[in-house]
């Protein structure tokens, strides 16, 4: 009997699967699709471990920047719910302090930043992990081997035209990938949420500083 390891510690045995890209950030138009979600073997402390940031994160990225509509969906029906449960006043909570108000123009302005808020990264580093397992790239993949923020500037398109490409529908995440192995690291990876939030992963062989 083979015993299948969780994807993310690798020595707890797996007792569950684990939605690499979070089931929440799927509006229910999304149901029938033929796009098949991404699950790997996970033990239920790790699985446990992230399920309140999740919401957290979705909730982020639905705010930053413009939506799509697949993103409107979700914000009028998933998001919109969460809002009317028990624990909406600490989510709503949070979200107000994930806010910052910045001069642009003379004019005030609420801004979110993903790359500054760590459960949003958390999350981001899990997917990046969780995908490196399902690529059959590296598992598994320590949280301290890797390295998450948000891409701020345009990637060149050559550059990309180079790596690997994969979706879990288009309008909800979008990814590409390269493995490296050199100067340190280990993996690249450019994972897109909406069409308009980038966030780059690096998987490094040693434990981030
Ligand atoms: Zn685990």
């Amino acid at each position: 009997l083979i015993q299948i390891l969780c994807a993310y510690c690798g020595k707890a045995k797996a007792s569950t699967k684990d939605h690499v890209f979070p089931k929440s950030l799927y509006p229910a138009s999304k149901t029938s699709s033929s796009v098949q979600r991404l699950t790997v073997p996970c033990c239920k402390e790790c699985n446990n471990s992230w399920s309140n940031d999740e919401a957290h994160f979705r909730n982020i990225l639905a705010l930053a920047g413009e939506p799509n509509d697949s993103r409107n969906e979700l914000w009028e029906t998933k998001i919109q719910r969460s809002f009317k449960e028990k624990d909406a006043h600490r989510r709503i909570q949070d979200i107000k302090d994930a806010c910052r108000l910045i001069e642009v123009d003379c004019k005030s302005k609420h801004m979110i930043f993903p790359g500054e808020d760590n459960r949003v990264i958390r999350i981001v580093k899990k997917i990046v992990r969780g995908l490196s397992h399902e690529h059959k790239i590296l598992s598994a993949v320590p949280e301290s081997h890797v390295w998450v923020d948000v891409m701020k500037y345009q990637i060149p398109e050559k550059f990309l035209e180079q790596m690997s490409y994969d979706h879990r529908e288009p309008d909800i995440v979008e990814y590409r990938y390269s493995v490296i192995e050199e100067d340190g690291i280990q993996s690249a990876w450019f994972i897109t949420f909406f069409e308009r939030i980038t966030f780059v992963g690096i998987v490094k062989l040693h434990p981030c500083e």
